[in-house]
């Protein structure tokens, strides 16, 4: 355990220190392609303070490489193994709950890829399907949608790499996985057994394992009360909510005291 007392106690500023720093992306450490000023400095000092970060995402649509790099590139170096997306949290809930089992996936490469490298056999036929795993796919179609309510209907584990039913894109909201999951739980009947993505806990526990921590040694920070704090929160976790993002104070206000956020930081920037 190499953060027994993570929680030092810091002179002179407000957050006290843990030992295990998830961060959310977008929102939280850049807008789009900008780093949101002092994000850089934030993570150095951390890391220089010998704490661990990850870097996690609900969006399936992107590797974990494509994170990193972008990271890297806006001025906080970043490895692959730092970066936690939905579809690899849901790997590791399968790896761990699995043995090779036959897939059928409704998503795209980055989730194909996770799950073939935790042995899932990727299948076509709801008569050889184990698992149906749903996620976001911008080549869905009804021929692939039936076949995945054939599976589930014959009894197959329903997962889901994130609920959120849109993501929203400078061009405007797209629907994303959350949405094919509403078409199969509507026809299906069923509700999903398992859904790795925020606001459940999967993610913040795959972030929590990677990193040797618990959750009373780790604060999440992010900017969105719906996915970031509840995820946080689920998993039993320290949480921050930074108003750089879809979040005011006003929103923060509106909140059950037991629901607010343990810091609320008018940047990133205030929490190193
Ligand atoms: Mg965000």
């Amino acid at each position: 355990m190499p953060y027994e007392n993570a929680r030092v106690p810091q002179e002179n500023v407000g957050v006290p220190a843990y030992g295990g720093y998830i961060f959310d992306l977008d929102g939280t450490l850049y807008l789009g392609e900008a780093l949101i000023p002092g994000a850089d400095e934030t993570v150095a000092a951390l890391r220089e303070r010998g704490a661990q970060v990850m870097f996690v995402s609900n969006k399936p649509i992107a590797t974990r490489r494509t994170y990193a790099e972008k990271l890297t590139r806006l001025g906080i170096p970043a490895e692959v193994e730092e970066v936690l997306t939905s579809p690899l949290a849901l790997a590791d809930y399968i790896a761990a709950n699995h043995d090779a089992p036959h897939v059928l996936v409704i998503g795209e490469e980055p989730v194909i890829a996770e799950l073939e490298a935790v042995g899932c056999q990727i299948v076509d036929e709801a008569a050889e399907t184990d698992i149906v795993v749903i996620s976001w796919d911008r080549q869905v179609t009804y021929d692939r949608l039936e076949e995945a309510f054939q599976a589930l209907r014959q009894g197959a584990k329903f997962y889901v790499t994130n609920p959120d039913v849109t993501c929203p894109l400078e061009t405007g909201e797209v629907s994303d996985a959350g949405a094919a999951m509403a078409y199969l739980q509507a026809c299906s009947g069923r509700k999903p057994d398992h859904i790795a993505g925020k606001p459940y806990p999967a993610l913040a526990h795959a972030a929590m394992q990677r990193m040797g921590v618990t959750p009373q040694q780790t604060i999440f920070t992010g900017d969105r009360l719906q996915t970031d704090l509840l995820c946080g929160k689920n998993a039993g976790c320290a949480t921050a909510i930074v108003l750089t993002g879809v979040t005011t104070e006003a929103d923060i206000a509106e909140l059950p005291e037991d629901m607010r956020p343990d810091c609320v930081l008018k940047s990133i920037a205030e929490l190193g």
